[in-house]
C-alpha cells in the first residue's frame, strides 16, 4: 500500500511544474518561450482576451495580466479566443502526458474519434464507456484539463476548422461539415462570436477557395505538430518493415496507405518535417467529415501525443531503463491504423517472422480486401479487409495453421458483434480480460493489441521473449515473465513505452537477427499458439 502511494508520489513529482499550475513557472517558460511547455501550457491575457502558446512570437504580456491554463479548452471555456499568430490549433497534443489519469488520456482519444460530436452524443455515455460516473469524469477533466468534456470536444472542432481555414483551400461549407459543426450557419456564428470576425477573414490572402468537391482529388494538407524529440528512423523502420503490399508503401521518407471509412476509400500521404517538429500529412478522401477521425488516426499511427520527455523522465528512474532512454529519447509506440486490422496482424503474425507476418497479411488482403478500382498510385491497390470480410471469406487458401485461421474468424466474429472492441475502457486488465475472451486470443496477443490497437500506454506483454532478452540486456540474465511483471510495475502506468525501449534495445544488440523473437520460439516446443510469444505468465 505504501508502496503504491510512493509511486503515486513520484508520478506526481514529474507533473509537479504543472499540476497544479505554478504561474511563477509558467511565467518564466513563458518569458524564455520555452518549447518544452507547447501543448502542456497556454496563457490567457486578460487586457486582450486572447490566448496563446508560450512559444508566441508576440511580446510577453505583464505577469499580472496573464492567467495560465493546462489545455487550449479550458482557455476558451474562461472565454478567451486563439491568437491568429502563434496560432494553438497547430500546439502539440499532448493526450497521454496526462500521467496521473489514464481515464483523460482515454477519455480525449475517444473525444478525438468523436465520441461528442453528433446528436445522439453525451457525457454519460462516454462516462460509461470508461467505466467512471458522469460526475466524476467531469471531476477528472476539469483536474487535468481544467475544462469539461463538452468544451474540450467543442474546443478540438473549433481549433480544427481553424486550422483547415488556415492552411487548406478547402471551401467554408466543406470546413463546417469536416469540422462536425452540422450547418454553416453554426459555423458561421461560432466563428463570429469567438474571432468577432467571419471565417472567411481567418484566410491567408493568397488562398484562394477551391469549387466544392474537388477535396478527395487535390488533397488535404495539413501539419500535424508533435513534441520533440521525435525518433523518426526508428518509426520508419517499423513500418517499412511492415508494410503490406497493396495496402501500405514506404519510399524514402513518405509512408502512404489505404484508406476505408464507413464505406468510402481513399488515401494518406505523411512526411516529416523535423525542422518544422511535425509531420505533413495528404489526405485525399471523398467525404469530408471522415477528416477528423482520419487526422485521429494519423496521430495514433504516429503516435503524436506522447511526451516522451515526460514519459522518459519517469521510465529513467530505473537503472535497467536509464541507458535505453538515453540512448533513444524519441522513441515511440507505434499505434495501428484500425483496431481490427492491428488485431489481425497480430494474430497472422504468431510463430513466424515479421516478414512472413507481413506476406500472411498480404495474402489476407488479396484474399478479401477491397480492390481501389483506378488510381494514380499504381502501389496502393487494395483497401485492408473489414470484420465482415474476413468473416465471410474462405481462408483455406491462406498459408498458416488451422487454428489460427480459426482465430482470426473468431475475431472478426467478435469484431461485428461488438464496434467498440478496440476502444479504451476501464483499466487495461479490464481490456486484456474483454480480449481474451476471443477464441485463441491469449495473453500475450491480448497485451499486444491493447498496447498497438487500444493505444494503452500502460499495455505490457510481459512474457515477450525480446522484452526478457531487452531486460536480461547483452550478457546478463534472463528474468523471468513474472519477476519482469513485478519489476515493470514501478514503470506504471507507461509500460507501452517501456516495452518500445526494451524491444529496442534487444533489436539492436542482434541486429542480424530481426525475426528472433520467432525462431526462438520454434525451438520452444512449450510455447503455444495461445500464449503466442513464448512463456505464459504463471
Ligand atoms: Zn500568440
Amino acid at each position: 500500500m505504501s508502496e503504491n502511494r510512493e509511486r503515486q508520489r513520484r508520478r506526481r513529482a514529474i507533473f509537479a511544474p504543472m499540476d497544479p499550475l505554478d504561474p511563477e513557472a509558467c511565467y518564466r517558460a513563458l518569458e524564455t518561450r520555452d518549447g518544452r511547455f507547447d501543448g502542456r501550457l497556454f496563457v490567457g491575457v486578460t487586457s486582450t482576451g486572447i490566448y496563446c502558446r508560450p512559444i508566441c512570437p508576440a511580446p510577453t504580456a505583464r505577469f499580472e495580466n496573464c492567467r495560465f491554463f493546462a489545455s487550449a479548452a479550458a482557455a476558451q471555456e474562461a472565454g478567451f479566443r486563439p491568437c491568429l499568430c502563434c496560432r494553438p490549433e497547430t500546439a502539440p497534443e499532448l493526450g497521454a502526458w496526462r500521467g496521473t489519469s489514464n481515464t483523460v488520456a482515454r477519455g480525449l482519444s475517444l473525444i478525438a474519434d468523436g465520441a461528442l460530436d453528433g446528436e445522439s452524443a453525451s457525457i454519460e455515455t462516454l462516462a460509461a464507456r470508461l467505466g467512471v460516473g458522469e460526475r466524476q469524469l467531469r471531476r477528472l477533466f476539469h483536474q487535468h484539463l481544467g475544462a469539461s468534456p463538452i468544451t474540450v470536444a467543442q474546443t478540438r472542432r473549433i481549433l480544427f476548422a481553424k486550422q483547415l481555414i488556415h492552411d487548406t483551400r478547402m471551401p467554408m461549407a466543406e470546413i463546417a461539415m469536416a469540422a462536425g459543426f452540422g450547418s454553416v450557419r453554426r459555423f458561421n456564428e461560432t466563428f463570429r462570436q469567438l474571432f468577432r470576425r467571419p471565417p472567411s477573414a481567418l484566410r491567408r490572402r493568397a488562398m484562394h477557395a477551391l469549387p466544392e468537391g474537388v477535396t478527395a482529388e487535390t488533397g488535404v494538407q495539413l501539419r500535424l505538430s508533435y513534441r520533440p524529440p521525435y525518433d523518426w528512423p526508428a518509426m520508419r523502420a517499423y513500418l517499412l518493415a511492415r508494410a503490406v503490399d497493396g495496402v501500405e508503401r514506404v519510399d524514402g521518407d513518405i509512408y502512404r496507405r489505404t484508406v476505408l471509412h464507413e464505406g468510402e476509400i481513399g488515401t494518406v500521404e505523411v512526411a516529416h518535417l523535423p525542422e518544422r517538429a511535425s509531420l505533413a500529412a495528404t489526405i485525399r478522401f471523398p467525404c469530408v467529415q471522415a477528416l477528423p477521425a482520419i487526422v485521429a488516426r494519423i496521430r495514433r499511427v504516429f503516435d503524436l501525443a506522447a511526451d516522451v520527455t515526460a514519459i522518459g523522465a519517469h521510465l529513467a528512474q530505473d537503472a535497467l531503463l536509464a541507458p535505453l532512454i538515453a540512448e533513444r529519447p524519441g522513441l515511440r509506440a507505434p499505434g495501428g491504423w484500425d483496431g481490427f486490422e492491428l488485431a489481425v496482424r497480430a494474430v497472422v503474425g504468431q510463430q513466424v517472422t515479421v516478414e512472413g507476418g507481413r506476406q500472411l497479411a498480404g495474402q489476407l488482403v488479396r484474399l478479401c480486401g477491397t480492390p481501389l478500382g483506378q488510381r494514380d498510385d499504381p502501389a496502393l491497390t487494395m483497401a485492408f479487409p473489414t470484420a465482415a470480410q474476413v468473416a465471410a471469406a474462405d481462408l483455406t487458401r491462406l498459408g498458416m495453421p488451422g487454428a489460427r485461421k480459426s482465430t482470426l474468424h473468431a475475431l472478426a466474429k467478435a469484431a461485428l458483434a461488438e464496434p467498440q472492441l478496440f476502444q479504451p475502457l476501464g483499466s487495461v486488465e479490464h481490456t486484456v480480460a474483454r480480449l481474451r475472451t476471443i477464441r485463441g486470443i491469449g495473453e500475450w496477443t491480448a497485451h499486444y493489441i491493447a498496447l498497438r490497437a487500444v493505444r494503452e500506454p500502460d499495455a505490457f506483454p510481459a512474457s515477450d521473449i525480446g522484452l526478457l532478452r531487452g531486460a536480461g540486456g547483452r550478457d546478463g540474465p534472463r528474468p523471468s515473465p513474472a519477476a519482469l511483471h513485478d519489476r515493470a510495475e514501478s514503470w506504471r502506468p507507461w509500460r507501452a513505452y517501456a516495452a518500445q525501449h526494451l524491444w529496442a534495445a534487444d533489436a539492436a544488440s542482434r541486429p542480424e537477427r530481426d525475426a528472433s523473437k520467432r525462431s526462438e520460439r520454434k525451438r520452444r516446443p512449450r510455447t503455444s499458439v495461445e500464449g503466442g510469444r513464448v512463456l505464459r505468465l504463471p
